[in-house]
């Protein structure tokens, strides 16, 4: 899950990183008051979207006056921004944050990742930044810094200053750069996110550190265990779909193919897309139906998968544990009657009682194409869809 920047400021400031000054808005005349009351000009109004890049697509402004700050926030409230991350759709536009000007020496890259194949936590930093790091990394790899954490110590103070030293940073700014490092290291790990990321990390003209910029994501399977942290998603900024499903208690990602595919279990649905594509198909989506899934639940499966226009055949592929295949295949049934199902269904059931719901499908009459083995039933769908 992703938050704002205005969000992930306020996370790592009570960590100990420095930040500018500055008030969230929801209004063009509520921007204005921020800005009075951070005093003097000049300020910066930023863009709260879910996505970086927001300077180079005019989701960023410095105003020398309180007016100029009502203008440029007017112009962005309901706006959609298209930035070289949203993709085509882009983010629309429904909180601004103001801030004090900040007077800029020299911008860093600061990120904190998980590192999957030394399965730690891992330091990205360079000394050039402002720039996306996808775009760093190919445009000036030799910059990268990169420095794992031993879960065991955690992030030590001289690792912390040797850092600092490799970006070449000098007197009290060291001391600054430790507290910044260990403060976000901190936070990822305090809060169970998957990236903290500062960009840019600025030299001010006085010379101290402040991070301008910041992004945290967290890890959604953490989520029930950090109620403050879940209180902060902003269900405008994700993918329509997404969000319906997740609030239904389905883990769905859309993706480009047109087999819209109902798994139950996370590694079944990674399995069943493979199968997939060996049969010479491509997946519309994942979806998991978690554990224990009733009629319902199914139901609104379909209801999401059919929500994507690609989708020309359903692949449902259940291997009941938790899950009985008698509530699946009513779930299947109950779609048919509430939604209207006008494209091929392949449902391939095993498990918890399989026989009861296999004779549910049958005696339901509906025209469902039935599969024992997932082989079989990733071939009937990719068959399904190639004879429409
Ligand atoms: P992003 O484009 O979404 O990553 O948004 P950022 O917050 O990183 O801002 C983009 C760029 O705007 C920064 O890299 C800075 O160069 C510039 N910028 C942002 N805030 C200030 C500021 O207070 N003063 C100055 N001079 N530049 C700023
Ligand atoms: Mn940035």
């Amino acid at each position: 899950m992703n938050i704002h920047e205005y969000q992930a400021k306020e996370i790592i400031a009570r960590f100990g990183v420095p930040i500018p000054a500055g008030g969230l808005a929801w209004s063009p005349e509520q921007a204005a008051y921020r800005a009075r009351e951070l005093g003097d000009p000049p300020y910066v109004v930023k863009a709260q979207i879910h996505s970086g890049g927001r300077g180079e697509a005019g989701g960023i402004k410095i105003c020398k006056s309180d007016d100029e700050v009502q203008r440029f926030a007017k112009s962005l409230f309901g706006k959609t921004l298209h930035t070289k991350q949203t993709g085509s759709q882009g983010k629309d536009i429904y909180r601004v944050w103001v801030e004090e000007a900040t007077d800029i020496t020299k911008e860093m890259y600061l990120g904190f990742v998980l590192d999957r194949k030394s399965e730690r936590i891992m330091i990205v930093a360079s000394r050039e930044g402002g720039i996306e790091i996808e775009e760093l990394a190919v445009e000036q790899p030799d910059t990268l810094i990169r420095m794992v954490i031993d879960p065991a110590v955690g992030l030590v103070d001289y690792q912390a200053r040797e850092l600092a030293f490799k970006l070449g940073l000098d007197g009290m700014q060291i001391g600054q750069m430790v507290t910044v490092l260990k403060a976000c290291h901190s936070a990822y790990s305090e809060l169970d996110a998957t990236m903290v990321e500062i960009n840019p990390l600025v030299i001010t003209g006085k010379g101290n550190l402040l991070a301008l910029d910041a992004k945290m994501s967290f890890d959604t399977n953490a989520l029930y265990r950090r109620p403050e942290i879940a209180a902060l998603r902003d269900a405008s900024q994700e993918d329509p779909r997404e969000a319906t499903a997740s609030n239904h208690g389905l883990a769905y990602v859309g993706l480009d193919g047109d087999i819209g595919c109902i798994i139950n279990g996370a590694g079944l649905a990674m399995a069943t897309m493979d199968m997939i594509k060996l049969a010479g198909g491509e997946p519309a989506n994942f979806l998991d139906i978690g554990g224990g899934a009733s009629p319902e639940r199914v139901c609104q499966a379909f209801r999401t998968v059919l929500s994507d226009q690609n989708v020309k055949v359903i692949l449902v592929n259940i291997f009941a544990g938790i899950n009985r295949c008698d509530w699946i295949a009513n779930g299947v049934v109950q779609a048919y009657q509430e939604i209207g199902v006008n494209i091929p269904v392949v449902v391939r059931l095993s498990g918890t009682n399989v026989i009861e719901g296999r004779h549910i499908l049958q005696a339901s009459d509906l025209p469902i194409t039935t599969a024992e083995t997932l082989a079989e039933a990733a071939r009937s769908a990719v068959d399904a869809k190639s004879q429409l």
